[in-house]
Formats: structure tokens, sequence, C-alpha cells
């Protein structure tokens, strides 16, 4: 990718080149990104979603890289980064988070100011921004059930406040386009009754029980057919604590892919295809992938 440091200059953003990204990824996977750039505010981010527009070069946003697969060569683009935006403030029943806090930090915050209506979140390692990309969400809450505006910058690099009415998430997909999510205000009720502390507790134990949740992962890694639970079908071919290198599937769930020590990129990919390959001869169905490629 050819680029100039000078286009960047106006941007008010901290820019550096070959940045790491395994280190920012859940997985621990990947090589470097091109130009890496965390911009100060809005209009800053703004203003370079403008110079990548006008200078013809690749853009992504990088949330909490709890669901992309960076390549082992990295990526050759500009990789927007949000992780220092990390408020969530109180209005009357609303918190207003910004797009690069946690979403532990936000159920934290609910928690403390007493609201109640993300307890279905618990323990998805996101980021704001991240969720409301991907609409992430479990069979108890999904994280555009409490969203009642967005701030985004759009796809000509203009700020935007989208309202409720004008959005339409389906299953894991915000179906935003290319934008950048820059703040999400969720609209919560007003009393935290002490079951929803009972029922936190529970969903975490749950989770806890039945996901590798303290091992490196992408979380599950193919989308679930409609025929059965992707982790079932690959169960059920016998490929539970199958590896390809130091990437193994889980014996935990199969539908995810745990690095245990040094993986890779290659050795992850190669696992999808012989784990795609396995479920086809056994149940034929063709399993698709959920995580997001990045650089391939
Ligand atoms: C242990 C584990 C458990 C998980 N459990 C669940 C679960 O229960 N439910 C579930 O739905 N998911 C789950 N996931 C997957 C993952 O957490 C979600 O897909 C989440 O939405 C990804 O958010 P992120 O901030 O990590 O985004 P990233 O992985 O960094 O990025 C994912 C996508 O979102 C985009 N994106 C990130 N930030 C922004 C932004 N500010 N503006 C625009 N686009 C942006 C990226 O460009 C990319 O396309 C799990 C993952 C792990 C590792």
């Amino acid at each position: 990718m050819e680029w100039s440091r000078k286009w960047f200059e106006p941007c008010r953003s901290v820019l550096r080149e070959g940045v790491a990204l395994a280190p920012l990824s859940h997985i621990r996977i990947g090589g470097s990104a091109c130009v890496f750039v965390e911009p100060w505010s809005e209009e800053d981010a703004a203003a370079v979603v403008r110079v990548c527009l006008e200078h013809g070069l690749p853009w992504r946003v990088l949330g909490g890289g709890s669901n992309i697969l960076v390549a082992d060569e990295g990526i050759d683009a500009v990789v927007i980064y949000l992780g220092g935006w990390n408020r969530v403030e109180r209005d009357g029943r609303n918190l207003i988070a910004s797009a690069g806090a946690s979403l532990p930090s936000l159920l934290r915050r609910s928690r403390e100011t007493k609201l109640s209506g993300l307890e279905g979140l618990i323990g998805i390692p996101a980021q704001v921004g991240g969720a409301v990309a991907m609409n992430a969400g479990t069979h108890v809450t999904e994280t555009f059930d409490r969203i009642v505006q967005l701030r985004v910058i759009d796809e000509f690099g203009e700020l935007r406040e989208l309202e409720r009415d004008a959005l339409r998430p389906s299953y894991r997909n915000g179906n935003l386009g290319d934008v950048v999510v820059t703040r999400a205000t969720f609209e919560l009720e007003d009393e935290r009754p002490a079951e929803v502390d009972e029922r936190m507790k529970e969903l975490l134990l749950r989770r806890n029980a039945s996901q590798p949740v303290t091992q490196r992962s992408v979380g599950c890694i193919f989308k679930n057919p409609e025929e059965e639970a992707a982790g079932a079908l690959i169960q059920a071919a016998g490929l539970m604590g199958e590896r390809v290198g130091d990437i193994e599937v889980s014996t935990k769930h199969a539908n995810y892919f745990v690095n245990t020590g040094h993986g890779t990129a290659r050795q992850l990919l190669d696992l999808v295809e012989r784990v795609q390959e396995r479920v086809r001869d056994h149940a034929g169905v063709e399993l698709e992938l959920e995580v997001q490629l990045w650089g391939f």
C-alpha cells in the first residue's frame, strides 16, 4: 500500500507503522498493521476516514479483537483503533458509551448505577463498537435490543446520528455498512432488582461451564447452520481435540478453536479446512466461517 504520513497530518491522531496486531487480538495471532491510527476525537477519526477515501487506502476498525483473525503476514491497510475512547456516562435511564469502552465495563457501570437490561451480554469480550457492528448477543439479549441512538462516521467520512427507527440489525450483524461506530446510547430499566444480579451470575456460570473462556480463541469459529449447532456437528464428526500445530478444537465446546501456545493463522485455517471436510463427509453440511478474516 502506497501512502504518506503527510496525508494524515491534519488528523490529530497518533499514527504508527508496523504495529503488531497479535497482542490486540483475543486469540493472540497475526502480523502487523501497515498503518495504525488512534484518533483523539470523533472529528479526527472522521478526518482519517476522509484521507483514506481521498487516497484510495483500504481501512478497517479494530475493536476488542475478539472476532477477527489477522493473517500471519499482517494486513496492508490503515487500521483505526478507538480503544482509548472508553467513557460510559449516565443520562437519566440511558447509558452513553464510547465505542472503545469494553462490554464488561459497560455492564459494570450499569450495575453501579442500578440500571438493568444488558445482563444477557455478560462474558462477551468485545468493545461497544465491535458489539454494535456484529450485534453481539446471546439467547437472552442482543446488543441492539437496548440501543436508541448511534453515532457513526459514514462511508463519506461524515459524522451522523442514527435513531432507533433507522436501524435494521439482524442475527450477529448490525447491518451498518462501512461505518465507524463512535458512540452508542442504551436505554435501560431504572431499577435493578436483586434477581437481575442473580441471573447475571447464573449466565456467567453457565458460560464458564460450557465455553473455554480462559483460553485464547475468536469465539465461535463457524456460523450455526440451519440443520444443527456447528459445535454439535463438529463433535458428532469426532473432532473434539483435533489439532494442527498449537491450534486445537476445544474439548469443552467444539465450535471454539483455541490457541494453546504459539499457533498461527495458517494452522488455524488448515484446521478449519479439515473440520469443514470431515463435517461435510459426516453430515453433508457445509460449515461457514463466522470469524472475520483480515489480510488474507
Ligand atoms: C471467549 C469469547 C466469547 C464470545 N462470546 C460471544 C457471544 O456470546 N456472543 C457473540 O455475539 N459473540 C461472542 N464472541 C465474539 C465477539 O466477542 C463478538 O463478535 C464481538 O461483537 C466482537 O467485538 P470486538 O470489539 O472484539 O470487535 P473486533 O473483533 O475487533 O471486530 C469485529 C468486527 O467489528 C468491526 N468493528 C469493531 N469496532 C468497530 C467500530 N467502532 N465501528 C465499526 N466497526 C467496528 C471490525 O471492523 C470487525 O469487522 C465471543 C468471542 C470470544 C473470544
